[in-house]
């Protein structure tokens, strides 16, 4: 029995670090150019996993040199490999381009992550109904998440529901069923229409999700931490204060961190500290995953 099943996107990040943006129909040579693994559900799985949860992520990769590239990435991580699926054709696929300035242009094709339908959950019943939670996150079809959804209420499994990137079409029927919503300020106003522009704004926005039926909502103030909102109950649980050098990834860090520190019996402000701690420590270095320290390396840090 894994502690946390992950279900969701996995994609092959190719960064070029252009000197600028190239114009329609020019050629330009590039200084550097780097390979890295992301995706929101695979993110937040390896976040997980580096701490030392045990692990299902539940995604599909491609057919190609890239797809094998993920599954070696997995298997160095611990991550079981039962859940992940090879489709036919391509395995998803971003193309990044980051001037000097930081200012970035991407592109994602999703490839295989297409393949992840409701009826690949259905296959993997097994997996998923003896975790201790579900993660999900929006880069995958809604279809194949409200079917998680139903299916963590079925057999009794907490979900959380990570609404990133935002989108408007979300049903708000299947968010009033989680456990723990989580969205950023911005995802929060998206969500409810509501404006989300300060500490006021965004607690009377969280209330109309917990009136809705929401359990604990999670709503991520970057360096400020999170603000914990429940029925008749709403508490910061301050960030770190570092030098952030780079914040790509962060959310996910801070969700599969926070997965981790309550599937492993912590109450939810304690795990949020622990998460605030986490993600912290990725905003430090460059890069998604490769960010993200093992359970080992973050002890090592905090000493
Ligand atoms: P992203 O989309 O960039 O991954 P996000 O918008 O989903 O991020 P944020 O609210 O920016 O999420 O950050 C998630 C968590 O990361 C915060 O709750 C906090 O714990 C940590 N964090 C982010 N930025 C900083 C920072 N500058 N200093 C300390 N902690 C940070």
């Amino acid at each position: 029995m894994a502690d946390i099943t992950v279900i969701g996107s996995n994609m092959f990040e190719l960064t070029t670090y252009v000197g600028r943006m190239p114009v329609q129909g020019e050629t330009l040579e590039a200084p550097e150019f780097e390979m890295g693994f992301g995706g929101k559900g695979a993110n937040q799985a390896i976040a997980a996993a580096r701490l030392g949860s045990d692990v299902n992520f539940i995604t599909m990769v491609g057919d190609d040199s890239f797809g094998q590239q993920q599954l070696d990435n997995y298997r160095e991580n611990g991550i079981r490999p039962e859940g992940i699926g090879v489709g036919k054709g391509s395995s998803g696929v971003a193309p990044i381009f980051v001037d000097p300035t930081g200012d970035n242009r991407i592109l994602i094709i999703k490839g295989a992550n297409e393949q992840l339908t409701p009826a690949v959950l259905d296959e993997k019943i097994d997996l998923i109904k003896d975790s201790k939670l579900i993660v999900l996150q929006q880069e995958i079809a809604l279809a194949t998440n409200y079917h998680a959804i139903d299916l963590g209420l079925k057999y009794n499994v907490p979900v959380l529901l990570n609404p990133a990137p935002a989108n408007d079409h979300l049903n708000i029927d299947y968010v009033s069923k989680v456990a723990f919503f989580t969205p950023n300020e911005t995802e929060l106003a998206t969500l409810t229409g509501m404006p989300t522009g300060n500490l006021d704004e965004i607690q009377a926005a969280a209330n109309h999700l917990i009136d809705l039926g929401v359990g604990n909502l999670i709503i991520t103030l970057g360096s400020k931490g999170a603000l914990w909102v429940t029925k008749g109950h709403a508490e910061i649980v301050p960030g770190k204060k570092v030098k952030a050098i780079d914040t790509t990834g962060a959310g996910d860090s801070f969700i599969g961190s926070f997965a981790h520190y309550y599937t492993q019996g912590e109450d939810v402000p304690t795990a949020l500290q622990h998460a605030n701690a986490y993600a912290a420590v990725t905003v430090t270095r460059r890069g998604t995953q490769k960010a993200y320290p093992t359970a080992a390396e973050l002890a090592e840090l905090q000493q």
